[in-house]
């Protein structure tokens, strides 16, 4: 390893003064010569270099490896060696929490976690084991094609939220994983934002497939030809040799080649859907482009009668008796719109499901699965757009109940452990965001509520009749306000426009569009095309395709209400776990290694809350050790426990240690375990130990 210059310090907490002054200083510091993770604690906070770095190596690794955190410089290996010793040592459940915003690095970050996981377990070489880590870190080339695209922001970004367990037995080898997937950004799939794309398996596939199978999906090479590609950027990023990469990691997972063909076969479909149009001549629906109406049915294993009925009428069944009601040109166009991304998103949710198939622990079922995992969590980090819209209402909602988290948490465990080991601590004050939680997610009262309330109200409810519902109710929100009731607020514009103050800024959403999103209705005449489908993996994607029209079914949950349900079962699953956290930061917009962008940098820092992180270290203890493993390391700093011990308990011998070095100021004596206010003394200490 090239040797690291560090700078600054090492640890937020070391500042002289805690000021945002202070702390950008050090950032930039240290971001300028290359060391581009910094600790608050036991938090590492990760700047996006924006280059290849040689700090990911064997070597790197070996350094690492059953290291405590101060040890060595700062790094994310040291973060995931933590996690996962205390999964070792103590058989607890750790998970560690990415964030941070669209291109700061979270997806690396947890790539790197994995293969540090990976190069540091399975010492026997046993086999099974390694099956388990080659498909762990094989699923993400597979969740990245699918589920990530080319966004102004990252080239690379992912477009869901994922959570993995990775699953260890006895012995602390990895044995198994499942993956969680939230709320995919569908939308995508049939519009872009200019200088966006669609996601690469389109692209992939149209640049990768050889010609035959090209020929066998009825497409060819131009992407400009396809209406769901050529809206936003047409640059050529793929690489023929992701395609093949996909299709590799569908080897190794396991995957059977009918279910390969059915991935790609659905990815075609939709280009295909894409390319159909409606027109209306004569007070009649005629589709004009008939021959991709053709491959599409071809694809989907359906008949083009049965596509063709399926996007041009609607059955209605109603009292008992079932009706067709034909589509107007806008209804078709809107439903195959929604068709074709409902489509995508089964896909992706039942590739997930594959993988998840593929690295399940084996293992009789009998048996203990697994004894303990380490969850690591990689979900969209907060979005300010210039328009902002449901997706951005669900993702910013996600990024307060994990700032809640990160408060309880860290409150918490902080507390806790003072109070078991009698410590005198005194609460230190920071704002609670919880407020703005309840206003998205109360019942009866928050905005989830009032959204689903508009969604099942019979009638011609509008986004405006909604937003005029919110209003009402939530007028006198702190955290809410609307064009409505603010008029003189320039900000918002539109007449549409409201603004949630989230912990992390203000956001002006646009009402316009969300109740169909939440609503989120895809005709059952869809479901029952392709539950239909002579494909039996496309079949199995669309189980309530099966349902007998005339029964009156439930109204299925809104995409709301299914978030917040799918949110709260992620906090309940990582409030079980002890957390470790990575803070990632975007040094600029232009995805440039040298710029540092105060402002924009400044601003992630502030509503990271990082700086209040750095005082809730402060105030407590950043540091503390059990008396035996303490002594284990230092005593052979002092005359009274080295070479030979003279100090009674190990508590008594811990305490003269402390007081021959001058440090008793600093620190307290728990019932098991010394706490140490300032990393200044832990690392004065070190720095003794390294000098005997
Ligand atoms: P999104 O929320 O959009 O998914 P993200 O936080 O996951 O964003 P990444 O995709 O991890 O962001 O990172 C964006 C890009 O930044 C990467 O494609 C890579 O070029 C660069 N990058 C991030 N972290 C590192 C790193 N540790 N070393 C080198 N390059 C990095
Ligand atoms: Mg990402």
């Amino acid at each position: 390893m090239a040797m690291q210059r560090e700078a600054g310090v090492q640890d937020f907490v070391l500042l002289d003064q805690v000021t945002i002054e202070k702390f950008m200083d050090n950032l930039r510091k240290r971001y300028q010569v290359g060391s581009i993770y910094t600790y608050i604690g036991e938090v590492c906070v990760s700047m996006n270099p924006y280059r290849q770095m040689n700090i990911y190596g064997p070597e790197t690794i070996r350094k690492y490896k059953g290291r405590e955190l101060f040890e060595n410089v700062p790094h994310v290996f040291a973060v995931a060696d933590a996690a996962y010793r205390v999964l070792k040592q103590r058989h607890q459940d750790t998970c560690i929490l990415i964030s941070g915003e669209s291109g700061a690095g979270k997806t690396e970050a947890s790539k790197i976690i994995m293969k540090y996981i990976a190069a540091v377990t399975n010492a026997q070489g046993q086999n099974e084991i390694e099956r388990v880590k080659n498909v762990l870190i094989q699923s993400n080339a597979i969740l990245e094609t699918f589920g990530n695209a080319k966004t102004n922001r990252n080239d690379n970004s992912s477009r869901f939220g994922k959570y993995m367990d990775i699953e260890f037995d006895y012995k602390a080898d990895p044995v198994g994983g499942i993956i969680t997937n939230y709320l995919l950004e569908k939308s995508r799939v049939v519009q872009q934002q200019p200088g966006e794309r669609n996601f690469h398996s389109f692209y992939q596939l149209l640049r990768g497939a050889n010609d035959n199978e090209l020929r066998q999906y009825d497409l060819s090479k131009e992407t400009s030809k396809y209406h769901y590609l050529n809206q936003g950027s047409m640059d050529i990023l793929t690489e023929k040799s992701d395609y093949k990469g996909t299709c590799n990691a569908f080897k190794t997972l396991g995957f059977q080649a009918d279910e390969v063909q059915t991935i790609w076969r659905t990815i075609a479909s939709i280009l295909h859907l894409g390319n159909v149009e409606f027109q209306t001549i004569e007070e009649e629906l005629v589709i004009t482009n008939k021959s991709h109406l053709q491959s599409a049915a071809k694809m989907l294993q359906v008949t083009e009668a049965e596509l063709l009925t399926a996007l041009t009428e609607r059955t209605i069944a109603a009292g008992g008796n079932v009706m067709k009601k034909d589509h107007n040109a806008t209804q078709a166009e809107y439903g195959k719109d929604a068709l074709a991304k409902a489509i995508y998103d089964r896909l992706f949710t039942w590739i997930i499901s594959r993988i998840n198939r593929a690295i399940l622990f084996r293992g009789s079922k009998s048996q203990a699965r697994f004894n303990s995992v380490i969850g690591v969590l990689d979900i969209y980090g907060f979005e300010i757009f210039d328009s902002n819209s449901f997706e951005q209402f669900c993702i910013n909602y996600c990024n307060e109940k994990l700032q809640q988290l990160f408060i309880e948490l860290v409150l918490k465990q902080e507390q806790e452990e003072y109070q078991r080991e009698g410590i005198e601590w005194t609460n230190i004050e920071y704002f609670n965001n919880k407020i703005i939680c309840d206003l998205v997610e109360q019942p009866h009262k928050g905005i989830i509520a009032i959204m689903d309330e508009a969604c099942l109200t019979v009638g011609n409810v509008t986004d405006e009749t909604l937003l005029g519902a919110m209003d009402k109710s939530l007028s006198k929100h702190p955290h809410y306000t609307s064009r409505q009731l603010k008029p003189t607020d320039k900000e918002l514009k539109h007449r549409e426009d409201f603004r949630v103050t989230h912990y992390a800024g203000d956001v002006i959403y646009n009402i316009k569009g969300f109740i169909e999103k939440n609503k989120d209705t895809l005709y059952q005449d869809f479901k029952r095309l392709l539950r239909n489908s002579k494909d039996a993996n496309l079949s199995e994607m669309w189980p309530e395709g099966a349902q007998d029209i005339k029964k009156t079914t439930k109204r299925p949950l809104t995409a709301g209400t299914l978030f917040q349900r799918s949110m709260a079962d992620l906090v309940a699953t990582l409030l079980k776990k002890e957390p470790f956290y990575v803070r990632c930061i975007k040094p600029n917009d232009l995805k440039s290694s040298t710029v540092f962008d105060e402002e924009r940098v400044q601003h992630q820092v502030r509503y990271l809350g990082l700086l209040e992180n750095v005082r809730v270290r402060r105030a407590g203890f950043v540091h503390r050790q059990r008396y035996d493993k303490f002594l284990l390391r230092y005593k052979m700093i002092s005359q009274y426990t080295w070479p030979n011990f003279h100090a009674g308990s190990e508590r008594d011998g811990v305490r003269v240690l402390i007081e021959e070095k001058g440090f008793a100021q600093d620190v307290k004596y728990g019932h098991t375990k010394i706490f140490i206010r300032s990393p200044r003394t832990l690392f004065a200490l070190e720095q003794q130990r390294n000098e005997m």
